[in-house]
């Protein structure tokens, strides 16, 4: 008989046959047969795939985060399975054991999923908007710059500097966030400008 068999077809075939036979040594011939006829899906076949960075150190090595749920409107997405990013440059798949680790932290309980704030003068957090967060730090930081913004020295020499507010920039961005951060916070005159890689 001439069977023609494509790559993906043989390896199924073969694969089970090899732990089939294994089983079978064992002496569990019932299993071997079951084993053998059973085709064990593939576990990431039916999860959408979403590109990321690692958020834990400088490296920003690339992630892809697998998920059941197609998103649509009324499907709530579950990360199952997160593997290093093949087509990313800095880790070619790779990934170290802390960013392999990464689904305990996003599965963590106390991971924060909000902004939070703390008014003055108490002891808890309270859960806030992203709008109301983006308005009172604006807010904040144009009045101090307007109060403390050094044009020039006592010497006369432009010097355009803002001593007061420090700027601390996350990890988990792109080359081109990072560009555009550091534009934006020196071309505010900030000198103490920072990335949470570094801690
Ligand atoms: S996988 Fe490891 S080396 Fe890569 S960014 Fe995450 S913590 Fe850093």
């Amino acid at each position: 008989m001439n069977m023609q068999l494509s790559r993906r077809q043989l390896l199924k075939l073969t694969g089970a046959g090899a732990a089939g036979s294994a089983l079978g040594a064992f002496g569990f011939g019932g299993a071997e047969e079951a084993m053998a006829q059973a085709v064990r899906p593939f576990k990431l076949a039916r999860a959408t795939e979403t590109r990321n960075t690692c958020p834990y150190c400088s490296v920003s090595c690339g992630m892809i985060l697998y998920s059941l749920g197609d998103r649509s409107k009324n499907a709530r997405s579950e990360i199952f399975h997160v593997e290093g990013d093949p087509d990313n440059p800095v880790n070619r798949g790779t990934l170290c054991p802390k960013g392999a680790g990464v689904l305990d932290f996003i599965r963590a309980k106390t991971r924060v999923k909000h902004p939070m704030y703390r008014a003055p003068g108490t002891a808890a957090f309270k859960q806030v908007s992203w709008d109301w967060a983006m308005d009172r730090i604006a807010t904040l930081m144009k009045e101090d710059r307007d109060r403390n913004f050094i044009a020039a020295n006592k010497d006369g020499v432009t010097v355009n500097r803002w001593t007061t507010t420090g700027f601390l920039a996350g990890c988990a961005t792109s080359n081109e966030a990072g560009w555009l951060t550091w534009k934006v916070t020196r071309g505010l005159g900030l000198i103490q400008v920072d990335n949470q890689a570094r801690i």
